[in-house]
This record gives structure tokens, C-alpha cells and sequence, in this order.
């Protein structure tokens, strides 16, 4: 078994993929209405590309996938993918990360693959406010998704990015949710990534949204549930970046992804292929390896591994999401959240 290991001693075994930059959805902190340009799907990267990248990468010591965008399901034939991603032998642990408008048709057929746990994102339980926030009108088609996910046994991790005056007055409704449904509820802090960062396409937006206008830290979060009951930290519970808590009288935990206010850095395993072909060491630097440029050229597996390599080495320390002058000019649907 070989081990891909970065300049700071982390294991690198985690691969996230954005298998489009598309979305039915336009939530507003991500990306914008109408003036987002689609890349053409010459641009995107093959699922035949694709499986050659996840296998050069397994060879290197990756075990663990995640397909992302843009919105994964919106993606034509991706339960092809998924399939072929299923029969890799070193792919010890695949999951999707959805907004789940499409997830309700596609649940038998992930499950019937042995699927065995699924992200979910959203961000209010209020239908009006879904549109308010995703500029769409599909609420009713995520909460069937999430309920036809566990309805068929899947376990749902629901991932809430919490806005200051747009959904932080729905935590409670939040948790009680998750717990009456049996899902994991994760709280994510907003990032200065797409619109939410210095804006797409001429729209600078930084200003208005992010400065602090409507990023609300994880430990503000925790302090207001402690109206609902005592929290406390569950240290044998870590997984991935998400720090888990437990409310005093509920019985599910919640989690805490806090990239901004307690980054989680010194743990990092992950690499992003994005849809257009690039290796991405971090979300939060610009360094990538375009990988497309060699597949395309005719690249063999060794060569492909060996640009993975090379993006590894250069994975920075942390990222440099706080630093104003190297933010990344993207958003989350290009390099996949
Ligand atoms: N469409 C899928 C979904 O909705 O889960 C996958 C892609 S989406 C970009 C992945 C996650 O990134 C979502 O949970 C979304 O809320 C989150 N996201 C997008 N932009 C973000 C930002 N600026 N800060 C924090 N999270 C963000």
C-alpha cells in the first residue's frame, strides 16, 4: 500500500471531485443568476478522463472519493460514473455530496450500488426562503430527496452554511429537524469563495456579503444553542473536518465545520480535481496542476500520477481564506465544495 504524503506530514488520501460546474441552483452566496458562463462540455472532463485521474491517484494512496460541483446529479449518465467508481478495489469509501432537487429518482439506483451515505445540502426549512436563497423553486423536491434517502436506509448528512439575517434564525428549527429525521446536522461557515468572495464575472460583491456582513463564526452558533441545552465537545467523535458537539436532552450531534474561525488545516487530506480538469492542493490557495492539458496530449498513468505528486507538494501549510490579496477568484460550483 503506498502513502501520498505532503511537505507537513499529512496523508493525502481523499480525492473530491467536481464533475460539473452546473447547478439547478443559484443560491446566492455561490454563484450569479444569469451571468454565470457554463463551460462547454468539451471543457469538462470525461468520466473516461475522470476514472483515469481516480485510478492514477488510488495508485498513489487515495481511498477515499466524493463527487461535488455544481450540482453532481445534474450531470448527464453520472450513475455511469458512479458505477464505474464502485468497481475500483482501492476506492474503500465513495459518497456524493447534492443539493438534492434530483436525489429522490436516483436514490433506488445509488442504494441498488451499495451506497451506503449521502450530503445533503440546505440551507432553510422555510419554502420562501428557498427561493429567496437558491432563486429556485424546488424545496419540495429536497426534502422528498432527503426523505427517500432515508427511507431506503441511506445515512443523510445535512450540511447548512448559516447567514447572518438570512437563515441564522433557524438553527433551533435546524436541529430539531435533524433530530427528529435521525440525520447528522453539520453547520458550515460561510467562505470568501464565489459571490460570497470577490464576486464572478465583474461582480465584486466581497464587500457587501462577506466582510462580516453576513459570515456568523461557528462558536457564535454553539452559544446560541446553549439556550436549547448544555454543549459540549465530543473529542472521540472527529471525522473529516467537522468538530462534533453534543446538546444537553438530544441525542443526535451536531457539527461544526469552521474553515474561518478554527481552521482545520494541520488535518487536511484532500485533493479537488475540478470540472475542467485541474488537481486543486487547496480550496483556499490558486495553485493548480491542469491535468486536462496532459490526458488530452496523451499522457500515460505514470506522467498523470506524477502531476498529482507534483500538486501535492506544493499543498500550503493552511489555506489563505482570511488573507484578502490571495483569495482565490472562484467559486465553491467550479472547484467543488
Ligand atoms: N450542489 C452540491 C450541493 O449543493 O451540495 C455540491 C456543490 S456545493 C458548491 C457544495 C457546498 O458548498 C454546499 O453545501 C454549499 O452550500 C457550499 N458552499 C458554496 N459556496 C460556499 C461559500 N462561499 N462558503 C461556504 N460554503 C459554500
Amino acid at each position: 500500500m503506498r502513502y501520498l504524503i505532503d511537505n507537513f506530514g499529512r496523508k493525502i488520501d481523499y480525492l473530491r471531485i467536481s464533475v460539473t460546474e452546473a447547478c439547478n441552483l443559484s443560491c446566492l452566496y455561490c454563484k450569479p443568476e444569469d451571468n454565470f458562463i457554463h463551460k462547454g462540455s468539451s471543457e469538462l472532463l470525461s468520466f473516461e478522463e475522470i476514472l483515469r485521474v481516480i485510478n492514477a491517484a488510488c495508485s498513489l494512496g487515495i481511498t477515499k472519493v466524493r463527487l461535488t460541483g455544481g450540482e453532481p446529479l445534474a450531470r448527464e449518465n453520472l450513475f455511469f460514473l458512479i458505477s464505474s467508481i464502485l468497481e475500483i478495489p482501492q476506492v474503500r469509501d465513495f459518497s456524493l455530496t447534492t443539493n438534492g432537487v434530483l436525489l429522490k429518482d436516483y436514490v433506488p439506483k445509488l442504494k441498488s450500488k451499495g451506497l451506503k451515505r449521502i450530503n445533503v445540502s440546505l440551507d432553510t426549512l422555510s419554502s420562501d426562503k428557498f427561493k429567496y436563497i437558491t432563486r429556485t423553486d424546488y424545496f419540495n423536491d429536497v426534502i422528498s430527496g432527503i426523505e427517500a434517502s432515508l427511507a431506503a436506509g441511506l445515512l443523510v448528512k445535512l450540511n447548512v452554511v448559516v447567514m447572518k439575517g438570512i437563515n441564522d434564525n433557524e438553527i433551533f428549527n435546524f436541529v430539531r429537524f435533524a433530530q427528529a429525521k435521525k440525520i447528522i446536522l453539520r453547520f458550515i461557515e460561510l467562505m470568501p469563495l464565489g459571490r460570497a468572495g470577490f464576486g464572478m464575472a465583474g461582480e465584486p460583491d466581497r464587500n457587501l456579503f462577506f466582510d462580516n456582513l453576513k459570515y456568523v463564526p461557528n462558536f457564535e452558533v454553539r452559544k446560541r444553542l446553549e439556550y436549547l441545552g448544555k454543549v459540549t465537545p465530543c473529542y472521540g467523535f472527529a471525522s473529516g473536518p467537522a468538530a462534533y458537539y453534543r446538546i444537553a436532552g438530544f441525542s443526535h450531534l451536531i457539527g461544526f465545520i469552521s474553515a474561518m474561525s478554527e481552521k482545520f488545516c494541520y488535518n487536511c487530506n484532500r485533493l479537488r480535481l475540478s470540472g475542467d480538469g485541474a488537481i486543486l492542493p487547496c480550496l483556499g490557495s490558486s495553485f493548480r496542476v491542469d491535468l486536462k492539458a496532459a490526458l488530452r496530449k496523451g499522457a500515460g498513468d505514470k506522467e498523470i500520477a506524477g502531476l498529482i505528486t507534483k500538486a501535492v507538494r506544493f499543498k500550503p501549510m493552511e489555506h489563505s481564506l482570511r488573507e484578502e490579496d490571495k483569495l482565490p477568484y472562484c467559486a465553491m460550483s467550479e472547484v467543488g465544495g
